[in-house]
């Protein structure tokens, strides 16, 4: 392993895992003496992947008066901070509907 030095104040970085959420570890390099923080790019991009699987759920479909509807998990509701009576936009996707939150 390559020691890397701060780009900042040149003292040598330290290898840290942190986590971004559901069991999802994102290993970086950390200076102990000011604090800068690197996280390579790919390692980023996996564990966002994994993270995105992690949060797939399947919901059902649920009769709501004479139309149907979805039910959030509350979780999700949460972690997106949806609220009643909110709009979210719903957008064609080649896979399936992605809703986007305002
Ligand atoms: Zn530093």
């Amino acid at each position: 392993m390559i020691t890397k030095k701060c780009p900042q104040c040149r003292a040598n970085l330290e290898k840290v895992k942190f986590d971004i959420g559901y069991g999802v570890e994102v290993e970086s390099l950390h200076c102990r003496k000011c604090g800068f923080n690197i996280t390579e790019d790919n390692r980023l991009k996996t564990a966002i992947s994994s993270l995105r699987e992690q949060m797939s759920k399947e919901i059902k479909i649920v009769k709501i008066g004479t139309g149907l509807g979805v039910r959030f998990p509350n979780d999700v509701v949460k972690s997106y901070k949806l609220k009643k009576g909110e709009e979210i936009v719903l957008k064609p996707e080649l896979d399936g509907i992605k809703l986007v939150t305002s």
